[in-house]
């Protein structure tokens, strides 16, 4: 099984040249059209390389589950490596050359249309880890996120997942404003348990403030105040404070995922990982958060879902999606009610556990089967 995982790089945008990388998008776009175009004035190597794209295109973004901004057609392009005793692997004519040995990375005209444009990149430590890990960056795209461009280099590996121990790590994403809960299971055993939290008390500090300032800049809008030295400096903090808001749940999505799956890889468990449905947006609307709060506590869910999968694939853990519900009785399937504490009970045979444990019961279940 081959596994992917993706970096992204911004690249500077005084070195590159937006306009260029917006012409090169377009043919692209043309390329996976199959149309042939041949524009006189663009280097002909980097043409060369998109009408090779086909060719690899299905290794490397539609033959996987794609990231959000795979969707729009970024470049696509092969990648030369040398590693630090001269040995090279890839495309000796590629445009993006990883150089191992001073720790560079080479961009050779995908910044510029200038004959022999190079730009270069310091090697990020992320893929010396992944080459470490036995993979390699086989290719890379360029694009543009924001009107900013990126530089994405793609980690292929080749991979068979293990065989499980007998250990179960069920995970329970299904309130992330709760944080998420983890339970260790072996024999019918809860051998470790954990609720890993949000501090969300930060979080909704931050998010009123971004609120009020936000109201702040409506008035400012409505007296046409907005592009005043006073209304820019808001925008700009207003868009500080939302950039932050977002990197306090993916940091704690990416710390936790990999948390897990090097937790999963100790012991050699089979993942379990609670579908997340519905039932995780009713939760959070239960708990009468604002609309806004919920729309980014599920987009962070789904991060965090999406990073657990991407390194269970990477690291070999065998993984399965399973509902586990906190609301039905895992031994009788009778609904459960809810008594104070958060205690969930059956009514029709006595089955008790806090509401966050009651998935761990479900996922016991899968160990019988
Ligand atoms: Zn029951």
């Amino acid at each position: 099984m081959k596994a992917y995982r993706a970096l992204l790089i911004s690249l500077s945008k005084d070195e590159c040249n937006i306009d260029y990388i917006k012409r090169l998008i377009s043919l692209t776009n043309l390329a996976y059209r199959d149309y042939e175009a041949w524009i006189p004035d663009l280097p002909k190597t980097m043409q060369h390389q998109l009408q090779n794209f086909k060719s690899y295109t299905k290794s490397l973004v539609f033959g996987h589950t794609p990231k959000r901004w795979f969707t729009r057609t970024w470049v696509p392009l092969t990648t030369l490596r040398i590693y630090g005793d001269d040995f090279m692997k890839g495309d000796r004519s590629a445009l993006v050359v990883l150089e191992f040995r001073n720790n560079v990375i080479k961009l050779r005209q995908v910044c510029r249309n200038e004959p022999r444009y190079v730009d270069e990149l310091p090697m990020p430590r992320w893929v010396v880890d992944r080459v470490k890990e036995g993979g390699d960056v086989k290719f890379a795209m360029i694009g543009l996120k924001d009107d900013k461009p990126y530089l994405a280099l793609v980690a292929e590996r080749e991979v068979e997942p293990y065989q499980p121990s007998g250990y179960i790590l069920a995970i329970d994403v299904n309130s992330w404003g709760h944080g998420i809960a983890w339970g260790l299971i072996r024999d019918g055993r809860i051998v470790s348990y954990k609720q890993e939290g949000l501090n969300l008390g930060r979080y909704y500090g931050l998010y009123d403030e971004v609120v009020r300032l936000g109201r702040e800049y409506g008035e400012l809008m409505r007296s046409g105040l907005q592009r005043t030295t006073e209304g820019r400096r808001l925008w700009r903090r207003i868009k500080a404070m939302h950039a932050r808001l977002y990197a306090i749940t993916r940091d704690k999505a990416y710390f936790l995922a990999s948390k897990l799956v090097r937790k999963a890889l100790k012991y050699r468990a089979l993942l379990v990982i609670d579908d997340m449905s519905e039932e995780s947006r009713k939760e959070l609307l239960e708990e009468k958060l604002p609309p806004g709060v919920i729309k980014l506590l599920m987009s962070s869910l789904r991060r965090f879902i999406h990073q657990l999968e991407t390194l269970a694939q990477w690291y070999g853990v065998p993984y399965e999606f399973k509902r586990l519900p906190s609301k039905v009785c895992p031994i009788c399937y009778h609904e459960l009610t809810q008594l104070p504490g958060r205690i969930m009970a059956c009514e029709n045979c006595g089955f008790k556990a806090p509401r966050d444990m009651v998935p761990m019961y479900w996922a016991m279940k899968k160990e019988s089967t």
